[in-house]
């Protein structure tokens, strides 16, 4: 509306002007006078026409002049969006940099694929992953695996599957496929080696859960068909019902200790912490070997570290237990055992030693997995779960201290319980002996023992 006012006042001045011109002048003049106002209006539009068509064709790289007249506010506003837009441009450019940067740094690889399979564009890790380099490529030129090729034809892909990289030996891989809005799809890889190792370690557990339990099951089950169905003199019926017995007490223990590790490894277990009589604990614990070993073996005693630890009294009595039972398990009839409570470079070792048939040293570092047995004939008839060492390490693991096993195959074994420095509680202080009473009883009070 104002162009339009200011245009008028400009043609209507220009009349007012050419009609005095005429009036006082002449006619002659005033038309003169019109026809070359007229023609600079035109002129100078025509310029201004010009300038703009100029501009259009490249807008981002020209700038505007200020204008005149009319001209003015038209190519102030022009001049103020051109800018405007050049703003809005570098913003957005900045913010797709930031944007791909991200995208590039996401450990998991995407690829935009069109509606025939070819790449369209792919994130950094998708082109290191998959050997991906240009674009409008088909990308089974670049992941090869048959189980690949028929995923990607199903027709509706859904779920995933899992691929194994020839880029990336070891690690597995899980690929997804989106359709996108348009007839794009977003191929997605993403490294799953763990989950995948943890769920093979899932499904093995469970393969030796029911294992466990079938073997004695199925002896169970036998003995009492066989009571049921024979006319069994008295002392057979009393053998078949002790093995029953047997078979029952080891499926106890596997359920006893299974619950024990998973509430470890699940954490609900408390971590009750007091302080522990070592010397108290361990004497209790030799004679309790002594009964179980029945005099079959010789099992000693010594005791040269503090009396008192830090620690969750049941657990530390389960891990010594665990390695007694094993030891006496473990070794032939004649042979001794040793266990030691001492400290050696600041920490606390309660040692196990056995002169048995130790273990062959490719074995060492597998001993502490769950169900791990050397001989796995020998465990079982000796009632081991194969649970024990699995056990007594996540123990160690949540004192901060660590199982240590020492082994010469055919010779024996010493498995120590390492508690760290922190866990000894210094011994108080030896009661003052007055020297009266020395001088009656003729000796002085020594450190407790035993
Ligand atoms: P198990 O219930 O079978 O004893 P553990 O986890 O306690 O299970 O021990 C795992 C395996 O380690 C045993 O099956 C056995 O082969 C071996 N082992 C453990 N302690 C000893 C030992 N003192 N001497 C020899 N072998 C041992």
């Amino acid at each position: 509306m104002r162009i339009l006012f200011s245009s008028l006042a400009g043609v209507a001045l220009a009349l007012i002007i050419g009609a005095l011109i005429g009036h006082f002048v002449s006619i002659t003049a005033a038309a003169w006078w019109l026809a070359a106002t007229f023609a600079l209006f035109a002129l100078v539009h025509a310029g201004y026409l010009a300038t703009l068509h100029h501009w259009s064709s490249l807008p981002r790289q020209r700038s505007l002049p200020a204008g005149l007249g009319p001209w003015a506010p038209i190519l102030a506003r022009l001049t103020r969006f051109a800018r405007q837009e050049a703003e809005n441009r570098q913003e957005l450019g900045s913010e797709l940099e930031r944007i791909h940067t991200a995208v590039d740094r996401l450990p998991d690889g995407l690829v935009v694929l069109d509606r025939y399979d070819h790449v369209l564009w792919a994130n950094d890790s998708a082109e290191n992953l998959h050997g991906i380099f240009g674009t409008r490529r088909p990308i089974h030129h670049f992941i090869r695996q048959p189980e690949f090729a028929r995923f990607l034809e199903a027709p509706e892909p859904s779920g995933a599957i899992r691929l194994q990289l020839p880029t990336r030996p070891g690690r597995t891989f899980e690929m997804r496929l989106h359709r996108t809005d348009s007839d794009q799809r977003l191929l997605i890889s993403h490294d799953i080696t763990d989950q995948a190792k943890l769920d093979a370690m899932r499904s093995d557990f469970v393969a030796n859960v029911s294992h466990e339990i079938r073997t004695p099951v199925t002896v169970i089950a036998g003995f009492a068909e066989t009571l049921l169905t024979l006319d069994l003199d008295e002392a057979s019926r009393r053998e078949y019902l002790g093995n029953i017995l047997r078979q029952s007490h080891t499926m106890q223990r596997l359920v006893d200790d299974l619950l024990m590790l998973s509430s470890l490894e699940s954490g609900t277990h408390e971590f009750d912490e007091d302080q522990v009589d070592v010397h108290q604990l361990l004497s209790r614990l030799l004679a309790e070997a002594r009964t179980l070993s029945g005099g079959r073996h010789q099992i000693e005693l010594a005791l040269d570290g503090p009396q008192r630890v830090m620690a969750v009294p049941s657990e530390l009595e389960s891990a010594v237990r665990n390695l007694l039972t094993n030891a006496i398990r473990y070794t032939p009839e004649g042979g001794r055992i040793d266990i030691e409570w001492r400290v050696k470079d600041q920490e606390g070792w309660i040692a196990v030693r056995d002169t048995g048939i130790g273990i062959p040293v490719e074995s060492l570092p597998r001993l502490t997995e769950r169900f791990y047995r050397v001989d796995r004939g020998r465990s079982r008839a000796s009632g081991g779960t194969g649970l024990g060492l699995a056990i007594v390490k996540r123990i160690m693991n949540r004192h901060g201290g660590q199982l240590h096993i020492e082994s010469e195959f055919g010779h024996g074994s010493t498995f120590s319980l390492r508690l760290p420095t922190q866990r000894l509680l210094a011994d108080p202080p030896l009661p003052r002996i007055e020297p009266a009473a020395i001088a009656n009883n003729g000796q002085a009070a020594g450190p407790q023992e035993g």
